[in-house]
């Protein structure tokens, strides 16, 4: 990429397909940061109400800041990986602390915000504050790989992203990537035939693809049935109703028979932020 011509065709075949979503709608920055927190790793469907709800409730990071972390722990409900509503809470908290309760918009002040890493703080600057910089998530990463035919670092990953970004064009661009990740250019199967990039990929859907490595050296993911994240979740679950008494731990989790795993995993979860202990007898969300 990197001609003019390619990226006239990006944002053409954008502007005429894009989706609405509501953090497109907006350039304030903690919406976006709330954006981007619930996004990884939730669907945009269900985010998308929770996202306005959360909003509502905590319209700034002041509000965030100021709330008890159970009751961002309870709002964060059904998004799942709560160790997120945790990291915005503590970076709501920073943002006031040593920001004047704004988002900061200097990358390596964003990157010193808790859960805050390279992906998020380089999507604030873009889609909050419209800075020109690429912003690597896996769709834009899959796309990058395809139409270099590269196999590249993460540092040069980001160079090439950054390189591509059309002048005073960034917003757009990257939104535009993302929505050709999703909707053209997928993981499993690339659209080529209808894709704004096809003339200039090197990839095109041809042989080995450039984007997966030779030899699969990922774990297969995770089964969430019978996992600890399952037993996690259904004590967070838990807590959001009520504290716990120790001896319902085991039902609570589903693992009835094993005290050892649930002590394990709650130990875990204490570590984490998430859990606290209720006096002797039992747990609670953290107050
Ligand atoms: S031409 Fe095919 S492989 Fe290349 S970017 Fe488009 S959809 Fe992806």
């Amino acid at each position: 990429m990197g001609h003019t011509e390619q990226q006239k065709a990006l944002i053409q075949w954008w502007e005429e397909s894009s989706r609405d979503l509501p953090w497109r709608q907006t350039r304030d920055p903690w919406s976006i940061m709330v954006s981007e927190a619930m996004l990884q790793q939730t669907q945009v469907s269900r985010v998308i109400p929770k996202y306005k709800c959360f909003l509502k409730k905590y319209p700034t990071p002041q509000e965030c800041a100021e709330a008890p972390l159970s009751s961002i722990i309870d709002d964060w409900e059904g998004l799942g990986y709560n160790r997120r509503a945790i990291n915005l809470h503590r970076s709501a908290q920073k943002i006031v602390e040593m920001h004047h309760g704004l988002v900061p918009d200097t990358l390596s002040a964003l990157l010193k915000l808790p859960g805050v890493g390279p992906y998020t703080s380089r999507a604030i600057l873009c889609f909050a504050f419209e800075e020109d910089v690429g912003v690597v998530d896996v769709n834009i990463h899959r796309i990058i790989s395809r139409v270099t035919g590269e196999k590249l670092t993460p540092e040069e990953m980001q160079e090439k992203a950054d390189n591509f970004v059309p002048e005073g064009q960034g917003w757009v661009w990257n939104q535009a990537l993302m929505d050709l990740g999703s909707d053209v250019c997928k993981s499993r199967s690339a659209d080529c035939e209808n894709c704004p990039l096809s003339n200039y990929c090197r990839w095109k859907g041809e042989g080995l693809d450039p984007s997966k490595p030779k030899i699969s050296t990922t774990n297969p993911k995770e089964k969430f049935e019978g996992s600890d994240r399952q037993g996690r979740g259904k004590l967070v679950n838990a807590l959001r109703k009520r504290k716990i008494a120790c001896s319902e731990l085991e039902e609570v989790m589903g693992w009835t028979g094993d005290p050892e795993r649930c002590k394990r995993v709650v130990a875990g979860l204490i570590k984490d932020g998430l859990v606290e202990r209720n006096g002797k007898t039992g747990y609670r969300l953290p107050t």
